[in-house]
């Protein structure tokens, strides 16, 4: 992004990039809208993509990428073993990370696979700023169990501090006081938490947390998967580190790593993933079972053409003006629906713009899945496709007793370089309107609930008629507008 000023005084984020490749997107009516989200359940997870207008459901394998990230796969070198183009990926791994060793995955929930496998024991326990779904499902599945000592302004809806993905270094000591260092597998930092909203943390809350590892003698891992976001937050809100290139702030967060690893589908724009290590220990136990569990150690269950896209669009990460984009955009939509008094997670943080139903929706009870809802009324109004991160997410107790969220989130994420900034206005205009028209908008409840990760697959009825009313509202304002 730029920092041009407009005559006006407005300021934008201006995009420093243009597009050469397009896709062909719908706006259908707002009465086939009604008919789709019957169709998927009120599941925004089974709406059908001509449905949807923009698809806001994840960042996921869905960034764009750039044109010598395209020339690249045209020119990869493909053979199961010894290729060059894996040679180029290992290669611009150490020099970014300046770290020796390097695995290759099939994706982010791979390398937790591994990572769990190779270290997570019975009883032991695994701190971390936040939990990821299947970072914890891994670390369970392995006898484990999680420790969330994220700082407390982390789970503050609404704040202006910089850095809400930052650990509670006091908790971390803590924690080892109480269990003995023995019982800790190791200590996980995510980079950006994605479920409390794409929140970082700072260089300097990384370098105390080393500084109790070191004392203690634990390994300390990070999943770098929204690491590009991350590094612009330091550049930008980390006093200390605004004169330092991208380069080098990444470059001070490996160094304090014993392992990182990532989901290339998020970080560098491509697909896939990768371990990166310094211990040669560590690297050999967890190759055994790359073999076992992914491919061969040059590929890892990649195509060849995403491991040569992934060597250039990490390097690309370097650059200022790439990664700015996604939190410049989220910081625009953001701060445009705040003034408007729209709830939303503030400050603006990486991956997406975050509403907070229980506000926008406080006449719903929990029991009614006001983010499903939420979710359900805006593609209606909008062809918008959010993701509900909320009770519907949970899981019900052993007892069939339902599990309610800390938050209630509709999470808009903000693929990379994808949207334009008129798509993201009209998403804004849009949930505003419905901001004004909440009072109508009612619950949802089970037809089909799935045992296991209901909220994939759960199908949903709205508790009244509210989604007609609101088709009828929507009319009578807009006409016969899409
Ligand atoms: C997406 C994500 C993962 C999992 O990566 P996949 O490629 O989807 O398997 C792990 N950790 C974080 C923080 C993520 O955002």
């Amino acid at each position: 992004m730029s920092t041009v000023k407009f005559y006006s005084g407005e300021t934008i984020p201006l995009e420093m990039h243009k597009v050469r490749i397009v896709q062909k997107l719908n706006l259908v009516p707002i009465e086939r809208r009604l008919g789709a989200i019957a169709e998927a359940g009120n599941n925004t997870f089974l709406l059908r993509n001509r449905d949807i207008y923009l698809d806001m459901l994840t960042d996921s394998g869905v960034n764009a990428m750039s044109d010598r990230q395209l020339a690249a796969m045209m020119e990869a070198d493909d053979s199961y073993a010894g290729s060059e183009t894996f040679t180029r990926l290992e290669t611009r791994i150490q020099d970014l990370f300046g770290m020796e060793y390097f695995l290759p995955v099939h994706q982010g929930r791979a390398a937790e696979n591994i990572i769990a496998r190779v270290f997570v024991r019975p009883g032991t326990i695994v701190p971390m700023n936040y939990h990821f779904t299947t970072t914890k499902a891994h670390i369970v599945l392995n006898g484990g169990s999680v420790e969330e000592i994220i700082v407390d302004e982390g789970l503050q809806v609404s704040s202006d501090v910089p850095f809400k993905g930052n650990m509670d270094v006091g908790k971390l000591q803590q924690l080892i006081d109480t269990h003995g260092a023995e019982r800790i597998a190791f200590v996980r930092i995510e980079t950006g938490t994605n479920l409390i909203g794409g929140q970082p943390h700072s260089l300097q809350n990384l370098r105390e947390v080393r500084e109790v590892c070191d004392r203690h003698g634990l390994m300390l891992v990070f999943d770098a998967s929204l690491l590009a976001d991350n590094l612009w937050f330091i550049k930008t809100r980390e006093p200390a580190c605004r004169d330092m290139s991208i380069r080098e702030i990444t470059r001070a967060i490996a160094d304090l790593a014993d392992i990182i690893y990532f989901s290339a589908r998020k970080l560098g724009c491509a697909r896939g993933g990768g371990i990166c290590t310094r211990s040669q220990d560590a690297f050999l136990k967890m190759r055994e079972l790359i073999t076992l569990y992914e491919g061969f150690l040059t590929y890892g269950g990649m195509s060849i053409r995403e491991i040569e896209a992934l060597a250039v669009g990490l390097e690309e990460t370097m650059d200022e003006t790439m990664i700015s984009q996604g939190p410049q955009f989220i910081a625009y939509m953001v701060e445009d629906l705040a003034r408007r008094s729209v709830p939303v997670i503030t400050p603006p943080g990486g991956l997406g713009c975050h509403l907070d139903a229980m506000r926008f929706l406080p006449h719903l009870p929990q029991a009614e899945y006001p983010a499903g809802a939420l979710a359900s009324a805006l593609y209606l109004v909008s062809g918008v496709r959010g993701m509900e991160r909320g009770s519907l997410s949970e899981q019900r107790g052993p007892d069939g007793s339902e599990t309610f969220s800390n938050m209630e989130l509709l999470r808009l994420a903000m693929p990379r370089r994808v949207f334009t900034l008129s798509q993201v206005k009209y998403a804004i205009d849009r949930i505003d309107w419905l901001y004004r028209n909440r009072d109508l908008v009612g619950g949802l409840r089970f037809v089909e609930e799935p045992k296991v990760l209901r909220f994939f697959f759960g199908r949903l009825q709205p508790t009244s008629d509210w989604q007609e009313r609101l088709l009828a509202r929507f009319r009578a304002d807009f006409g016969d507008s899409l």
